[in-house]
């Protein structure tokens, strides 16, 4: 059996009138993410771990933000793209595990909602998907206020 681990990161700004979308769920904030889709930090960090495993570049290189056509996309539509393609290379995946650094709102309630929208995508149970948020104490960008970081490990075999 061969088998790939991947990583991803992503960070993005905090500001005021943007939707707060994070595992394709529409989170009440004052505050939302800032870019050029839906900004959906989570998902951008796990296709970008899908990606970095599958061996086929980045999520700048798949939907490069020059391209009017991924303006406002949703990052579920992102996923379902990525993960259309590994796919058809025979891959599945064992697992993910992602961490949400962000201060506030709180988000984990939400949470059981991200898995299933990932997991109805990729194929998988909720329980191959570990999502955890923490804030980070209050220093630095996150802590500020200031934006959200987000980071994926993902396990595929084929
Ligand atoms: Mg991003």
């Amino acid at each position: 059996m061969n088998i790939r681990i991947g990583q991803g990161i992503d960070v993005h700004q905090l500001v005021p009138g943007r939707k707060l979308i994070l595992g394709g769920v529409d989170i009440p904030s004052e505050v939302g993410l800032l870019g050029h889709s839906d900004a959906d930090v989570l998902l951008h960090a796990i296709i970008d771990a899908l990606l970095g495993a599958a061996g086929l570049g980045d999520i700048g290189q798949q939907f490069p933000n020059t391209d009017k056509t991924w303006k406002d996309a949703s990052s579920l539509d992102l996923l379902a793209r990525v993960w259309g393609t590994i796919q058809t290379k025979g891959w599945r995946v064992i697992n993910i595990d992602a961490s949400v650094l962000l201060e506030a709102p709180k988000i984990g309630k939400f949470i059981p909602e991200m898995k299933v929208k990932i997991a109805n995508i990729l194929g998988i149970s909720v329980d191959c998907i570990g999502i955890k948020a923490t804030t980070s104490e209050g220093l630095g960008y996150v802590g500020r206020g200031e934006g959200a970081l987000a980071q994926a490990v993902v396990l595929m075999s084929c």
